[in-house]
């Protein structure tokens, strides 16, 4: 069993150092939890901030595992990217938001757009477009309905070998966002020729908005850039009423952090749905 061979893997590296032992021994249980279904999507809500309408989520992986409890994605996700395995990870992260976003299409449910992250490796692969539309038809879902967030520093490490794969998720409808904004140092030159919708502005520029930080300048600067390029703009890591202000008061309207709400289980992200749950 899964099991067994991840007491082998660390019986037969008794040599190597501890680190590489355990980065083994993790490795060979987060293939089993794959296996085994054990990765839940939490969702976000993202916000219009000056209405504090709900306007869409974003799907973030955890990992349940049966005698750890949850363990968050920065545990697991750049191990998952170095060994391959985020293929069946990513595979498994759209069977669960396709399913997710099934239960949202219910009667009495108002459904919203939601992402997931996709990886920069699996932006090569060529069928990714088609399997995503795949597993949407099946499910009875819109490309509408379904969002990428492609970190801005995978895009510009593949301009050119990336472009294919998006232009074709972006014609079946599919939306796409530049996740981790102003981090990757874009050549602005290129922005314009890839087929995105949305700029995701990082946290890192959130954080000190309404004190008169340097930042500022930079967010003002991504906001009149998306304009500039017909993008949606949005603000990651929203913990503050000032930072919420200042977002609003400089053109960007749409925010996402734990100002509004933390990542919540599906099904306590359903209830937000319900309309004829009380506010
Ligand atoms: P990200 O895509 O930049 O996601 C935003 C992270 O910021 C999430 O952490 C979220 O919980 C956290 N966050 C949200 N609001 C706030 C806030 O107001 N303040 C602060 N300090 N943090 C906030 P999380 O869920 O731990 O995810 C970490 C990263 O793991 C994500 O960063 C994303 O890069 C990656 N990740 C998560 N789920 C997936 C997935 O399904 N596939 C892939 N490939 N990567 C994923
Ligand atoms: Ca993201
Ligand atoms: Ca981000
Ligand atoms: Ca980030």
């Amino acid at each position: 069993t899964a099991c067994q061979s991840a007491d082998k893997v660390q019986t037969y590296h008794r040599d190597l150092d501890i680190g590489e032992r355990s980065r083994l021994t993790l490795e060979a249980r987060l293939r089993r939890a794959i296996d085994q279904h054990e990765l839940e999507l939490w969702y976000q809500p993202k916000v219009d901030g000056r209405s504090g309408r709900l306007i869409g989520a974003e799907g973030l992986v955890r990992w349940r595992d049966p005698k750890e409890g949850l363990i968050p994605p920065g545990h697991f996700i750049p191990l998952a990217e170095e060994t391959g395995l985020i293929v069946p990870l990513t595979n498994q992260v759209l069977d669960l938001v396709c399913a997710d976003l099934s239960l949202m299409h219910a009667p009495g449910l108002s459904p919203v757009k939601v992402s997931v992250n996709i990886s920069a490796a699996q932006l090569d692969d060529e069928r990714l477009p088609e399997e995503i539309a795949q597993r949407l038809s099946s499910a009875g879902l819109s490309p509408l309905d379904l969002e990428l967030e492609i970190t801005e520093r995978a895009l510009m490490a593949r301009l050119d070998s990336v472009l294919g794969t998006l232009s074709a998720l972006h014609r079946l409808g599919i939306s796409l966002s530049l996740d981790d904004f102003g981090t990757g140092y874009s050549s602005l030159g290129y922005l314009g020729r890839f087929p995105i919708d949305e700029l995701k502005i990082d946290q890192s520029f959130v954080r000190d908005l309404g004190t008169g930080a340097a930042d500022e300048m930079v967010v003002r600067a991504i906001v009149a850039l998306a304009r500039g390029l017909g993008l949606w703009v949005i603000a990651e890591g929203i913990e503050t009423q000032e930072q919420a202000t200042w977002l609003c008061a400089n053109g960007c309207e749409w925010h996402q952090g734990y100002l509004y709400s933390r990542p919540l289980e599906r099904d306590a992200f359903l209830q937000l749905l319900d309309r004829r749950a009380p506010p």
